[in-house]
């Protein structure tokens, strides 16, 4: 079995379009816990209406709630999955060590990437309602308008809290909690880092380097 990866970066760093390409071609499970809390907004749920107003504004859940809401979306006996997004702080590091990967074989990779340029990079983010695949308007347009040039789809979403002012409290948000968090793996000596400005292809070529 692969080893579970938990990668780590500022948002826009590039985590989830390189998980999306390993679960395509390593066969791993992705699980990350933005998606699963936009999914609870989408439907509704009386979780989505508690952690609408805390997105929007690009603050954190609390860790409690996001815990939960992991544990009921992995199985880590069976597959090996990549964890985008969580953990966000040292005690949901802890708590994903102590309630999910206790004992097993694990990965954190630090995508490195001058936060200075992240601003852009996100706000042009538009990513496919239907499988996912994540453009930027800028750098890594579709080939058609507004169409996934992966599955075809229309309509590609551009992120409520990808907006400027959210953004910049997201990267805040971030910054104070990234220095803890990388410690965190260093100490339990399975910290990669890579550096996360190269092009697309070269990050996932140091990331397969890094899981073999
Ligand atoms: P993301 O898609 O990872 O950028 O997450 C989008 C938003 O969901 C964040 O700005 C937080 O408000 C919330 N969120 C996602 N993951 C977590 C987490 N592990 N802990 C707390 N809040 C989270």
């Amino acid at each position: 079995m692969l080893p579970h990866l938990i990668v780590l970066g500022a948002p826009g760093s590039g985590k989830g379009t390189q998980a999306l390409k390993l679960v395509d071609t390593l066969g791993y499970k992705h699980v990350s816990t933005g998606d699963l809390l936009r999914a609870e907004i989408k439907k509704g749920s009386e979780l989505g209406q508690k952690v609408s107003s805390i997105i929007a504004k690009g603050d954190l859940v609390s860790d409690e709630i996001v815990l939960e809401l992991l544990k009921n979306n992995c199985e880590v006996t069976k597959y090996s999955y990549i964890f985008d997004g969580f953990p966000r702080n040292t005690v949901q590091a802890a708590m994903l060590e102590d309630h999910l990967l206790k004992g097993t074989k694990k990965l954190a990779v630090y995508f490195k990437l001058d936060l200075d340029l992240l601003l852009q990079r996100i706000v042009n983010r538009r990513s496919c309602p239907s499988c996912g695949e994540i453009y930027n308007l800028q750098s890594k347009k579709p080939a058609k308008d507004d169409t996934c040039d992966k599955c075809g789809a229309q309509g590609l979403v551009h992120r409520k809290d990808d907006n400027e002012d959210v953004v910049k409290n997201r990267l805040e948000v971030f910054r104070e909690n990234n220095e803890p968090l990388l410690a965190f793996y260093k100490n339990a000596g399975v910290l990669a880092e890579l550096d996360a400005s190269l092009a697309e292809k070269d990050v996932f070529e140091s990331l397969k380097s890094l899981l073999k």
